[in-house]
């Protein structure tokens, strides 16, 4: 049997599709009751679950835990029960047990499948939460499916309706949903917008009574009733009770004992209640319009509105939303049943294919209006066919990640995937990468929800991508992939350059301060580090023609080399006199040209000079990582002094290689050279070859961590296996 499972905060409920009519039907359990609170105990002879759970909970017992849903996904625990540990998960796996159990019983099969709802407004992590927790409860998840959604389901089978436009309002124990809903033509049913607030719920509404008789009763008794434990819990459980009442009456009577004062009654009016309240209203208020704003709708185009949840029983709902948009709502679905009921249809529906989102794509997508408004709704129907039906669900919100802007000046949000996209879909962006010489260059990325600027986005995940390789000149292209699959499960992958594997990549904990992302970004977190190179080139009669021209062709290729975006290059040339030739410049033209206008003998034909304090003078003083390589041919007259000279380099840390060929001296090189790994040895014909190997090797010691946006570059998406 497949089934459907709606896994609430404060209640559940279990639906199947019944055979011989094949419509959806509520399982009930053990109990005999449609819904099973969202409540366990815990006793020495193990769990215990339903309405003695909940009756237990409700008289304050320690070893009870509920709405532990609100907290799904957490990786820290969620109570601590006789010493044990439970995270949202541990106990949702226990509760989904007990259902599947009930629900097996009461149909005498077995569940292999089922499909489970969650608030349209969970994030990848909590829905990865409750799959996990399914899988540990012995359940198979055929696929997650979102509350609202499924509501709109379960309606849409007794009224359906053409063209009509539906706006589903869940407001539960513990969170709040506002989604569109599209009916297109006979059996098409589109998710247009959602929104909703994950702190939002029935439980604000107690709360919010709960503090209005704390004060009363120390207004008009004298006594302070959060002295004692137990007349807090004793009022919190009132404060419910108390809504409840005023769902029926306008008016509600609430017992509290007091230690000193005895028996005490409260009167409570509905008015008041509704006063007390108005502002969480309005936040509902204000989602619902946000809905209507992304969707390019306004109240009118709206053709009904649907309650769902078991909060939308106050009054004060419908009344407010009537005044909000002229409609009176309709709650023709039980608000406990129907999102149960909705998901046992899913499982008999198939599932839509992925969607790829290319970059021009994203942009019509960003300023998209969900509606065709054309068509005026049609006729009320029931659907007799579920097979036929194909439902779509978005993208509760957009996915970006965090880049380096164009100009390198800010930390962007760059959107990948943008919000109330259809399901399943997947995107891809690429970036400019830095990459440094050490080898463990690894990008951060950082993923998004929203699109607003980084620090005003929750930020669920952080992953690391790990073996970049070097890329031309330090630079590469990385891409980087966002997917969200079926479920709302997010997926991210990333390949380099035109590579078709895709590089290894890790979660971490998102850290706890932030804040730097606020800030514009160091040059090193997405940039190589500034280079300044000086090449010393000697020009002794002994260098006069081929000598000096596969020197120029192999100090030109490694100008080629070099990303000039971060290198500045200086020419010397040195014979019985140093002279500066060029200044350090980082237009890689300017730089070949004095390479190609030097003439041999132009300082003197012989080797009285050495160039090295004319380094010193030029590199001394810059930032960031320097270098100097002295090309040498022939032995120089004043060894000496030339070492002396060079070590005031070293000094200063001037990275110094020393290439020599013809009759160098390979002693000299050394002591010249500022490790005895940059003295090097080479025939002419080696020359380019040993320039390209030092241009290779030169990269920043340090790679970035972030992608630089650019518009040049546009990546293609990719197929990936399904986690
Ligand atoms: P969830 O889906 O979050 O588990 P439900 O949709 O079952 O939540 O709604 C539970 C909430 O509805 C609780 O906060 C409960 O107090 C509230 N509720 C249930 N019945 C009523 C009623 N008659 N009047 C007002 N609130 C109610
Ligand atoms: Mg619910």
């Amino acid at each position: 049997m497949l089934a459907g499972i709606d896994l609430g905060t404060t209640f559940s409920a279990v639906a199947a599709i019944d055979g011989k009519a094949g419509l959806p039907k509520i399982i009930p359990n053990r109990e005999g009751s449609n819904i099973t609170p969202s409540v366990i105990q815990f006793t020495d002879e193990g769990p215990v679950f339903g309405s003695e759970a909940k009756d237990a909970f409700d008289a304050g017992e320690t070893n009870c835990v509920s709405t532990f849903k609100r907290s799904m996904g957490e990786d820290k625990p969620y109570c601590s029960i006789n010493g044990k540990d439970y995270t949202a998960e541990d106990l949702s796996a226990l509760l989904l047990k007990r259902l599947k159990e009930d629900a097996e019983a009461a149909a005498g099969e077995s569940i292999e499948e089922a499909v489970i709802t969650v608030p349209a407004y969970f994030y990848s992590k909590e829905r990865e939460a409750t799959i996990s927790a399914a899988r540990r409860a012995g359940l198979k998840v055929r696929k997650i499916i979102n509350e609202p959604t499924a509501a709109a389901i379960a309606y849409g089978l007794n009224h359906w309706r053409t063209n009509a436009r539906i706006l589903v309002y869940d407001l539960g124990g513990g969170t709040f949903d506002v989604t569109l809903v599209e009916m297109k033509n006979e059996s098409e049913l589109n998710t247009i917008s959602t929104e909703g607030d994950h702190y939002l719920g029935g439980q604000d509404w107690d709360k919010r009574l709960g503090t209005f008789l704390v004060q009363r009763i120390r207004e008009e008794t004298g006594e302070d009733p959060g002295k004692n434990q137990n007349t807090l819990i004793q009022i919190t459980r009132l404060a419910e009770n108390c809504k409840k009442q005023l769902s029926q009456k306008q008016e509600a009577k609430v017992p509290v004992s007091l230690p000193n004062f005895g028996h005490y009654i409260i009167e409570v009016k509905r008015e008041e209640f509704n006063s007390l309240t108005a502002d969480l209203l309005d936040k509902t208020g204000v989602l619902c319009e946000a809905v209507l704003r992304q969707a390019g709708v306004r109240w009118t185009d709206i053709t009904d509105i649907l309650l769902v949840g078991g909060s939308t029983r106050m009054p004060q709902v419908p009344e407010y939303l009537f005044k909000l948009s002229g409609k009176k709502p309709i709650s023709h679905v039980n608000p406990d049943e129907a999102v149960a009921l909705g998901a046992a249809v899913q499982t008999t529906l198939k599932d839509p294919v992925y969607t790829t989102l290319d970059k021009p794509d994203l942009e019509k997508a960003k300023g998209r209006s969900g509606l065709n408004l054309s068509a005026p709704a049609g006729q009320e129907k029931k659907i007799s066919n579920l097979m036929g039906i194909r439902v779509s669900d978005v993208t509760p919100h957009a996915l970006g990640i965090i880049a380096v802007s164009e100009k390198g000046d800010a930390y962007i949000n760059e959107t990948i995937i943008p919000a109330n996209y259809p399901i399943p879909v997947k995107s891809a962006r690429a970036f400019r990468f830095y990459t440094g010489s050490s080898g463990d260059n690894e990008l951060e990325v950082y993923v998004l929800q929203g699109d607003k600027r980084p620090l005003e986005c929750k930020i669920p995940c952080k992953y690391v991508v790990s073996g970049i390789r070097r890329g031309k000149g330090g630079k590469t292209t990385l891409r980087i992939q966002y997917s969200y699959n079926g479920n709302g499960v997010i997926n991210v992958q990333a390949r380099q350059e035109d590579d078709a594997v895709d590089l290894p990549i890790r979660k971490e904990p998102v850290p706890d301060d932030m804040s730097k992302y606020g800030l514009p970004p160091e040059q090193k977190e997405f940039m190589a580090e500034k280079t300044s190179v000086f090449l010393a080139l000697d020009v002794s009669g002994s260098m006069s023609g081929k000598p000096l021209i596969s020197a120029k062709d192999a100090m030109c290729s490694f100008v080629e080399q070099m990303d000039m975006s971060v290198t500045r290059i200086g020419i010397i040339a040195v014979s019985d006199q140093s002279r500066v030739v060029l200044s350090l410049c980082s237009d890689a033209r300017r730089c070949c040209k004095a390479i190609r206008d030097i003439e041999c003998g132009e300082t003197g034909f012989g080797n009285s000079a050495d160039p090295f304090d004319d380094i010193l003078k030029e590199l001394g003083h810059e930032e960031g990582r320097r270098f100097a390589i002295v090309l040498a041919d022939g032995v120089w007259s004043h060894q000496t002094r030339a070492v002396r000279a060079a070590k005031a380099c070293h000094k200063a840390e001037i990275e110094t290689a020393a290439i020599g060929f013809g009759d160098a001296d390979k002693q000299f090189l050394r002591d010249i050279s500022s490790s005895d790994a940059n003295a090097l040895k080479v025939s002419q014909s080696e020359l380019s070859k040993t320039f390209g190997k030092i241009a290779q090797t030169m990269g920043s010691s340090n790679s970035g961590k972030f992608g630089k946006k650019t518009d040049e570059i546009n990546a293609e998406t990719w197929e990936t296996p399904e986690l």
